[in-house]
Order: C-alpha cells, then sequence, then structure tokens
C-alpha cells in the first residue's frame, strides 16, 4: 500500500492492482480503477488547460498520473490512442481559432527524484552508445524548467507570422494578437540570414516580482488576487482581448525548434545563440555538461537559488544538446527520448481549510490563522498558516470549509495562497465566512482597532492578558534575546497558563527573576497523548518542572528545571541590547537594540533620552523612537524594568576601552556559517570595535564575510566588486583594520548572468 493525496489534499489510501505480472488480465476491479483515474486526469487537463483554474495541485496531478503510468506498465492491453498517457494535455478552446503545428510539441517525461534521474541518464547514455553516436557519452544541455505557457512562434522570412498555444501538440489556439503584445519577443528577427521558415517554441511567464505587484493592484482594486503565476501567465495569454493581455507583465524565454528551413544549427545550444543573435530572448540559465555529477550539482545550485530567481520553476530540464543524437533517439506518443524533467518537491498543494482561529501576539496583535487538514509541502507537514488580518483574509477570498492552495516556498512560512472557487460549492457543510471575534479569546477584553492607518485590530489588555504575557515570555527567552533555551513554548505555557494550579506562576514577566523552583512543584500542563510517537488525540495532566515522584522518591526539579534557574542566572548579565530585546517593545528588534545600547550604553539613559535623541541615532528613527518614549510612560513597564534590576539584572554594559576601534566607519556584512563564529558573536565582535553590521550587501558595504553555504549576499556581493572575506580576513580585519585585511577573495564564475 502507498499514499497519495486524495482530491482535496488529504491523504488518502491507494490500492495496489491485483497482480504485478505484466502479463496477467486486469481484474475489474483494476479496469475500474484505471477508468476513474484516466477521467480524473482527464477532467483535471480541462481545468488545468483550459480554464487555467486547476483543481488539483500540480504535485497531486502528477501522482494520479504516475499511478496511471504504473498501471499501464503492467496491463498494457489497456493503453489506447486516446490514453492520457498517449496524448499531450490540453485542447482547442472555441474561444480561439484552431491553428496547426508544422511539425507536433511534445511534453516532457517528469522525474521526481534524483535516483531517477540517475536510472534516466544511464539508459539514454546506453541507447546513444547503441546507436553509435560518437565514442563519448553525450553533452547534456541543461537548464531551467520554466513554470510557464507553451508557446510556438511562426517565423517566416524573420517575420513573426503567428502565434500558438500547445493545444494538444498537434493543434493549437491562435494567440497571435496577444503575442504580439510582449514586447520581449520579435515581431521582426535582427541581423540577417534567416531561415525561410522556423517554429520557435519557448515559455511565457510572469516574473515573481511582477506577479506579486499585480496581484497587489488587484487587491487594492478590492479583486481577487491570481493564485499563481503559472496560471496567471496562461489566463492573461488566453484573453479575448489583446489589450487585457498587453496589461499583464509578461515575457518570454525560448527553449526549442519545430519545423525548420534554412537553419543549419548542430545542437540545442548553437540555436539558443543563433536564436539569440537574432533577438531572440533566450534564458542565461542554461549549461552544456559532461557528466551526471555536474548535471546533479546544476541542480542543487538552483534548488537553492530557486527563489532568488527572476521567475518561477518547477524543475531542470536535461536535453543530449546534439540534433543528429536526438534525431536518433527520437519520440515516445508524447515525449521526445532526448530529454527529460527533474521536477523539484512540490511548493503548492491543495489542503482543506478546517478553520479559521485567532491568536493574540505578544504587542496584543489579534492575527487570523488558518486551521488545514495537515498536508506535506517542500518537505514538511504543514496545518497551520497565518492570515495576518482580517482585511488579508477577505482579499484572499477564503471562506472556512473551502479547499485553499497552500505554498511553502523553501524556508519561508506557509501561505495560503488562495481557495479553488472551482470546489466551493461541493463542500459538505457549506463554506462559511470567517468572522472577526470583538472580545479577546484569552481574557475576554474588548477587542479594539490599531491606531490610523493600521488595520489590526489589538486586545488592549497588555499588561495581564495572559495570551500576550505567555508570548512575551517565550519572546524574552529567545535566540536574539536573553537566549534561555530551557524556556521554550511549552514552559511559556506552564509559567503563564498551566492547567494546574488557578493561579500562575507569573502573572508579569516583572517577576521572572524572582522566581523559584520551589514555586514550581505542582504546576502541571495539558498535553496530547503520543502513542510510539503519533498523537493519539486523548489529553492528560502531566508536572511540568518538577519529576512524577514515586513512593521511593520522591519529586524534584527536573534536569530541565535546574538549567532553566541556571540559564535565568547567567541571563542577568547578558548585554544591555539582549535586554531591550526582551522587553517586547514595539518594533524594537536586535538591530535597533543594538544601535540604542552602542549609543547610550546604559537603560537609564535610553529611558530618560527625549524622543529626538532617540529618533537621532543610526538605525532608530522617529517610529522606533515614538516606541519607545510610549513603552517608557507606562508604570508597569518601569515595574519591570525595576524588579529585574532589583533582582541582579545588568542595566549596562561594560565598555571594553581597550577594544581597538579597527572598524571605525565600516559596514560589514556576515553570510553563511563560519567555522569559529556564531552569526551573533560576528555581530558582537564588529560592533565591539565600532563597526556597522548589516544584514544586506549595498554599494556602501564595506566587506563581506562569507562563511560556508553563504547564498545571494555573496553573489551580490561579486556583483558590486565588494571584498569577500573569510574567517581568516575577518579576524585580520578584526585585529588590525582595513589596511590589514586581504584586498579579495576568489571572485565568482565568470559567464554566468544572475538577475
Ligand atoms: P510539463 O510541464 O511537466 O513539461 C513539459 C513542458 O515544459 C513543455 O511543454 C514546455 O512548455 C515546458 N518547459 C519549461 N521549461 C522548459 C525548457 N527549458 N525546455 C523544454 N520545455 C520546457 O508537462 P506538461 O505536459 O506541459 O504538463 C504536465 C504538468 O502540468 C504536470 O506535471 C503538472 O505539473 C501540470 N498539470 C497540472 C494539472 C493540475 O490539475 N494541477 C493538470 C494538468 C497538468
Amino acid at each position: 500500500m502507498s499514499t497519495a493525496p486524495g482530491p482535496t489534499g488529504q491523504t488518502t489510501t491507494r490500492t495496489e492492482p491485483g497482480s504485478t505480472d505484466p502479463e496477467a488480465v486486469p481484474s475489474d476491479s483494476v479496469r475500474e480503477e484505471y477508468q476513474n483515474l484516466a477521467d480524473l486526469v482527464r477532467k483535471y487537463r480541462f481545468a488545468y488547460y483550459q480554464e487555467d483554474s486547476p483543481l488539483v495541485s500540480d504535485a497531486e496531478f502528477d501522482d494520479l498520473f504516475r499511478r496511471l503510468e504504473e498501471i499501464e506498465a503492467l496491463h498494457p492491453e489497456l493503453v489506447s490512442n486516446d490514453s492520457p498517457t498517449q496524448v499531450v494535455g490540453g485542447e482547442v478552446s472555441a474561444a480561439f481559432a484552431a491553428v496547426e503545428h508544422l511539425q507536433r510539441m511534445y511534453s516532457l517525461e517528469d522525474v521526481f527524484s534524483l535516483e531517477e534521474l540517475e536510472a534516466w541518464l544511464g539508459k539514454a547514455e546506453a541507447s546513444v552508445a547503441k546507436i553509435g553516436n560518437g565514442t563519448a557519452g553525450p553533452a547534456w544541455l541543461t537548464e531551467l524548467k520554466i513554470d510557464g505557457l507553451a508557446v510556438n512562434l511562426l517565423y517566416r522570412d524573420g517575420k513573426l507570422v503567428r502565434a500558438a498555444t500547445r493545444g494538444d501538440g498537434y493543434t493549437g489556439e491562435d494567440i497571435t494578437h496577444n503575442v504580439l503584445t510582449i514586447k520581449e519577443i520579435p515581431q521582426q528577427l535582427t541581423g540577417g540570414n534567416y531561415p525561410a521558415e522556423m517554429e520557435v517554441r519557448g515559455e511565457v511567464f510572469i516574473p515573481s516580482q511582477a506577479f506579486a505587484e499585480f496581484n497587489g493592484a488587484l487587491i487594492e482594486a478590492g479583486k481577487a488576487p491570481l493564485a499563481n503565476p503559472r496560471n496567471a501567465a496562461a489566463g492573461s495569454l488566453r484573453q479575448k482581448d489583446p489589450a487585457e493581455t498587453a496589461k499583464r507583465p509578461l515575457r518570454m524565454y525560448v527553449h526549442g525548434i519545430g519545423a525548420r528551413e534554412g537553419l543549419d544549427t548542430v545542437s540545442q545550444s548553437d540555436t539558443y545563440r543563433q536564436l539569440a543573435e537574432w533577438g531572440l530572448p533566450t534564458s542565461p540559465y542554461f549549461e552544456v555538461l559532461g557528466s551526471l555529477k555536474d548535471v546533479l550539482a546544476f541542480i542543487k545550485r538552483y534548488g537553492d537559488k530557486r527563489h532568488s530567481l527572476t521567475h518561477e520553476i518547477d524543475g531542470i530540464v536535461v536535453k543530449v544538446d546534439d540534433f543528429a543524437t536526438q534525431r536518433a533517439l527520437g519520440f515516445t506518443s508524447r515525449v521526445p527520448r532526448w530529454a527529460v524533467a527533474y521536477k523539484y518537491p512540490p511548493e503548492e498543494v491543495h489542503t482543506k481549510l478546517l478553520d479559521i482561529d485567532v491568536n493574540v501576539g505578544r504587542t496584543g496583535r489579534v492575527t487570523p490563522f488558518g486551521v488545514m487538514e495537515p498536508v506535506k509541502v517542500a518537505g514538511s507537514t504543514v496545518g497551520m498558516a497565518t492570515l495576518h488580518n482580517q482585511d488579508v483574509v477577505k482579499a484572499k477570498g477564503v471562506k472556512i470549509g473551502d479547499i485553499v492552495i497552500l505554498r511553502k516556498a523553501g524556508d519561508v512560512i506557509p501561505e495560503i495562497v488562495g481557495p479553488v472557487l472551482a470546489l466551493r460549492d461541493q463542500q459538505d457543510p457549506p463554506v462559511r465566512d470567517f468572522v472577526m471575534p470583538t472580545e479577546c479569546p484569552s481574557c475576554g477584553t474588548p477587542l479594539a482597532p490599531g491606531k490610523e492607518g493600521d488595520v489590526d485590530i489589538r486586545c488592549p489588555n497588555a499588561r495581564s492578558c495572559p495570551a500576550q504575557l505567555r508570548e512575551r515570555v517565550f519572546h524574552l527567552a529567545g535566540r536574539g534575546g536573553f537566549d534561555i533555551e530551557a524556556l521554550g513554548w511549552e514552559a511559556a505555557i506552564a509559567l503563564t497558563q498551566p492547567a494546574e494550579p488557578d493561579v500562575a506562576p507569573l502573572s508579569t514577566e516583572a517577576a521572572l527573576f524572582d522566581l523559584t523552583p520551589e514555586a514550581l512543584a505542582d504546576v502541571r500542563i495539558r498535553r496530547e497523548k503520543r502513542s510510539k510517537g503519533v498523537a493519539t488525540g486523548e489529553f492528560e495532566l502531566v508536572p511540568y518542572f518538577w519529576s512524577k515522584g514515586t513512593a521511593k522518591t520522591p519529586s524534584k526539579p527536573t534536569a530541565t528545571t535546574d538549567k532553566l534557574f541556571r540559564e535565568l542566572e547567567k541571563a542577568k548579565s547578558q548585554p544591555l541590547w539582549r535586554l531591550l530585546v526582551a522587553l517586547s517593545i514595539r518594533h524594537v528588534g536586535p538591530r535597533a537594540s543594538r544601535a540604542l545600547a552602542q549609543a547610550f550604553g546604559t537603560m537609564d539613559a535610553i529611558r530618560q533620552a527625549s524622543e529626538e535623541e532617540l529618533a537621532h541615532v543610526d538605525g532608530v528613527g522617529p517610529t522606533i523612537a515614538a516606541a519607545l518614549k510610549e513603552w517608557f510612560a507606562e508604570d508597569w513597564h518601569l515595574e519591570i524594568i525595576d524588579r529585574w534590576a532589583a533582582a541582579g539584572v545588568r542595566m549596562e554594559d561594560e565598555r571594553d576601552e581597550s577594544m581597538p576601534r579597527t572598524l571605525e566607519g565600516l559596514t560589514v556584512v556576515v553570510t553563511g556559517s563560519l567555522p569559529n563564529f556564531s552569526r551573533d558573536e560576528a555581530k558582537e565582535a564588529i560592533l565591539l570595535r565600532g563597526g556597522k553590521a548589516a544584514g544586506s550587501v549595498s554599494k556602501n558595504t564595506s566587506y563581506v564575510v562569507a562563511g560556508e553555504n553563504a547564498g545571494t549576499k555573496l553573489d551580490k556581493a561579486e556583483q558590486l566588486g565588494i571584498p569577500v572575506l573569510d574567517e581568516d580576513g575577518f579576524r585580520e580585519l578584526l585585529a588590525n583594520g582595513p589596511a590589514a585585511a586581504p584586498a579579495e577573495t576568489e571572485a565568482g564564475e565568470p559567464g554566468q548572468v544572475s538577475e
């Protein structure tokens, strides 16, 4: 048995066919499963290609398609000419004139793992060897798989005469008028020596940034945003009115050739060079590689920077470069035998939005979040995603009970993109609107709108709302705050909202450093029972800070509780900036806190400073200055500082006057991981020597210190010609200033354009 996401995104169990023997006659149940699957695939293809409005995620579709292929492999007699595996997806909509391609357009064979890719390339190499085309293995043209819409451009004597969608591969839709609105596509080729006739194939897409801006404008105009750049590009290009297409930020990269007359290029890469010379938009991201190792490295490299590219990609395409070998390998009924698409793990899935709940944050902000049927996306299982505020819920147009598109791009937090509207009517129970509560779900205080220009709704009971206190306690222990590892999310709950006793050990963070292990002896929390690591849905009350105790061994503080008290003691002498972060002052994060600590040196000086003086500090500014004054104006806030000070928390930085100010006036960016400095330690070292530790690279950056796995910041530094240092160079710089630091380390690979 294996599992696949069902049509609603939830995981369903799938049955294996009755037999694994390819010769066996398929049973009725296999025939039925096959027929149902084929119908479903056709239905999903129609929604995707004809209506630009998919009913399921690509991952779900790919899974169904694979299943179909599996059954066909076991029971070849089920395969008919119109089986979905034998035809290229897509038909011609009645809204457009049908045009026949001079040469058929194909799809691509997909592989979903590096092992499958390796096997595919190995098989292709063996076929090439059999054909005897050259002694060495083929050169692989490796490029990005653009997530857009396939288009066929027909040029005659250098003039664009027709543009069509792929359709079923034989016949496409005439979209010439719409394509003419895309400035990047030349209506007349430049240079000379054009072929008499040439079909150029490529992908029309919307760049990610332009898509975000376009969607932002739609939301502002009160319209529903578009689901993703691929569907947006397809929808834009298939508009009936070209004037409407012209408004969309469409671009194109060409990646293939169909019929040709008078074109004498000999390979894919040679053709790209020639097409670029004629003014056609070719992608800058392709390489001709000689080995599997190089192909895998290409996949890894672009997997890492997938989200900093100008457009979305869903994989990497690997093609035999040489045309003679391509011709010798030929095509199946649906795909070329000389190319393969490796698909990255899916980042968009569909799932059911079970509910919209609200969370009360550290500063009282009430944030709606979606509770979903848990689903696997980009490597992790996601069951919740923030919806930010009620305007966002409205703008996204989601209702409770909808099937929604959930997106998780790399390490970015998961996002609910929007509903699958076509499925809304089928939901049972029917979908319903989200209504923002009027009272705080944690303390019952009537909620208040934020200040003017602030869309957020807040719980005004900042001091004693248990939810706000819990969030503040969790935050103050964070890595950027006091860095108390033993005070995690559950411990914050145990301290502020335990199941028992009725009165929480902490009713204000002012008392944090007055806590004693004894005061925590009876604290219990409610925790879900697990069986073999799996949640059972049943809950129990468990002691949190003390061990259970038996007749023989009396209950006592656990090792984690001992650690908590040791860490609390250590926290008392953390630097001033960490103390400032720990106070949960609005807008005051590590950057502003460091700037304040550096400028004023003591808590008292910050408290006494005027708004103007605060605003003047580099890295602070008027908004943060106002937030600071507002914060210090509250008596209960001052009580926190006073009680912490009384408990021994250090309220000033000891300035180390002996430290040489070697970095005075320099801005240094640290990226990647260094062997002997944590990110915080590196920053601290820069600040202590009078330098500025910045988070992003600009032309004002003096140095970039790059450790292992340095990403786009390193690329940017190389682009801007900013000196890049490794750890040794960094140590030199810290010790002796810029005169001693090596001017520059190795530059990036030449030739590759990064956007
Ligand atoms: P495909 O998208 O997997 O690959 C073939 C296409 O890739 C080509 O036609 C070409 O246009 C495009 N492509 C992009 N970059 C390319 C490059 N550098 N070189 C060559 N071609 C490049 O195959 P398909 O048949 O177009 O569509 C199938 C895929 O579409 C499925 O795997 C699925 O992800 C998606 N789909 C989704 C649904 C749904 O309901 N969600 C339905 C149908 C299809």
